[in-house]
């Protein structure tokens, strides 16, 4: 803003001021963090190690369909409001578009565009007839009413429907939302094509409406499976592992839960608000109990006998032996992997490392078991849970649980062997595999219109 003081408008300095603030601005942009072209950068280096031409997978740089929709709503004070919202159908090749959908005041286009490529690959990874697609809503859904919120995502559904649907695209939960978000795409969807019921439209919905049992713990419970595996390759075990997780959501939370009863001494975790750290080991029961008693229990007012509170990226720098990030993206930056001090990183979140801090991690010797794999497990059961609804069968929660170990441990093996035979990192390892498998159906399927 201009100074105060400025009693009339002297142009000179108006002049200077304004190409100040156009410095300024470019400057942002230009720094701004861009996640699809860290995908784009990671992409072009695995199709480079394999070998395969720029022509080959051109069609894998760009997404088939974008969709920008604009909900208006009415608010509880009477006012109409109108949100932007997207849809991005990445990949059809493999199957359906599958994933997410994302409320967050700093969602746009391109982190959508990103997070739908990365589901295409992970989908291609964990060997499941997928595609992959993404949306989201730029909005902060807690300055919302539960009214204004429902009214918010049945407007987002019918502005979308005519793409979504259980053999077209099939959208899940993601950031700030979850199976009520879900139960409200499904009725309205189900409302929408004349009454039918639909179940198959929508995965990670309540088990009343066909969700499926361990859908909601899948993805925490996979980060635990690659977890144990990776640590195998080292002749390590979960017991006694120090872990430090950011994020006490559905991943974070869920996956330092499960370590700690799996043995783990869980030695710090963040959410938005700050971060815990103590060197004995967090009691993971009391601190999950309090974050489940209400919404409003933060982090950062939690208090336990040896804890000590610390910033938000306190987390990623603490003396642990695996780090999960499983916040948002761009956590870990160049600046941080230079302080990160454990040995393996396992990315609960999508795309929580920078291009450029991979290579940092590379050169100080740090394992990181890459996003597209090791946070899988919640589409895996996705697609557990779809195929329960196409076949109106229902499984036991053991018997998802137990496919899930199998499919993930298996992906697992495949990107470890996949990076011993190219001599790449893990990430590269997983990116080659999506690449092959999406690139050999393309070209199996011929070249259409
Ligand atoms: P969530 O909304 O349940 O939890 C997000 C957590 O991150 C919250 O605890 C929030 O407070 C915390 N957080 C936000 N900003 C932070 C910061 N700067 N520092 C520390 N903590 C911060 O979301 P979620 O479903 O757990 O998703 C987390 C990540 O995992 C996202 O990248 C998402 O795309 C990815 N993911 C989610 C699923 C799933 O099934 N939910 C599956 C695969 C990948």
């Amino acid at each position: 803003k201009p100074p105060f003081c400025l009693k009339s408008i002297d142009k000179t300095f108006f002049t200077a001021y304004n190409k100040a603030l156009l410095f300024v601005s470019e400057v942002k942009t230009m720094s701004k963090y861009d996640p699809y072209q860290n995908m784009l950068k990671v992409l072009d280096s695995a199709a480079g190690k394999m070998g395969i031409t720029a022509d080959d997978y051109a069609f894998l740089r760009y997404p088939e369909r974008t969709i920008t929709v604009h909900v208006p709503v009415k608010m509880d004070d009477g006012h109409t409001k109108v949100f932007e919202g997207y849809r991005v159908q990445y990949s059809s090749v493999r199957g359906p578009y599958k994933g997410g959908i994302r409320y967050h005041r700093d969602t746009d286009l391109g982190e959508v565009t990103a997070l739908a490529a990365w589901m295409s690959l992970k989908c291609a990874v964990a060997g499941i007839p997928y595609g992959g697609g993404k949306g989201g809503i730029t909005v902060d859904p807690r300055a919302l009413s539960m009214g204004e919120l429902e009214r918010l995502t049945r407007g987002y559904t019918k502005a979308i429907a005519p793409v979504i649907g259980p053999d077209m695209d099939i959208p899940a939960p993601d950031v700030n939302t979850n199976s009520q978000t879900m139960a409200w795409i499904l009725d309205t969807f189900n409302l929408l094509s004349g009454g039918k019921s639909l179940p198959g439209v929508v995965t990670g919905k309540p088990t009343e409406l066909g969700g499926s049992l361990g859908r909601n713990e899948s993805t925490g419970r996979g980060v635990l499976f690659v977890m144990r595996e990776t640590l195998k390759k080292f002749g390590k075990s979960l017991a006694g592992t120090k872990v430090a997780v950011q994020g006490a959501g559905n991943v974070g939370g869920i996956a330092a839960q499960l370590l700690y009863e799996a043995g783990c001494t869980i030695i710090a975790i963040s959410d938005s608000t700050g971060s815990i750290y103590s060197e004995k080991g967090i009691d993971m029961n009391k601190f999950t109990a309090y974050k489940e008693a209400s919404t409003k229990n933060k982090v950062a007012n939690y208090e336990e006998e040896g804890i000590v509170h610390l910033p938000c990226e306190g987390v990623l720098t603490v003396p642990a032996d695996v780090l999960v990030p499983a916040a948002l993206e761009n956590s870990i930056t160049e600046e941080i992997a230079k302080d990160v001090k454990a040995k393996i990183i396992v990315e609960g979140a999508n795309g929580p490392t920078t291009a450029e801090a991979d290579a940092v991690l590379e050169e100080k010797g740090i394992t990181v078991v890459p996003d597209i794999l090791a946070n899988s497990g919640g589409v895996i059961v996705s697609y557990f849970e779809w195929v329960q609804n196409l076949q109106n069968y229902y499984w036991s929660e053991e018997e998802v649980n137990s496919r899930l170990e199998t499919t993930i441990v298996s992906a697992f093996e495949t990107v470890w062997k996949c990076a011993e035979k190219y001599k790449t990192s893990l990430r590269l390892g997983a990116y080659i595999t999506a690449v092959d498998r999406i690139v050999t159906t393309k070209k199996l399927k011929g070249s259409a219109i």
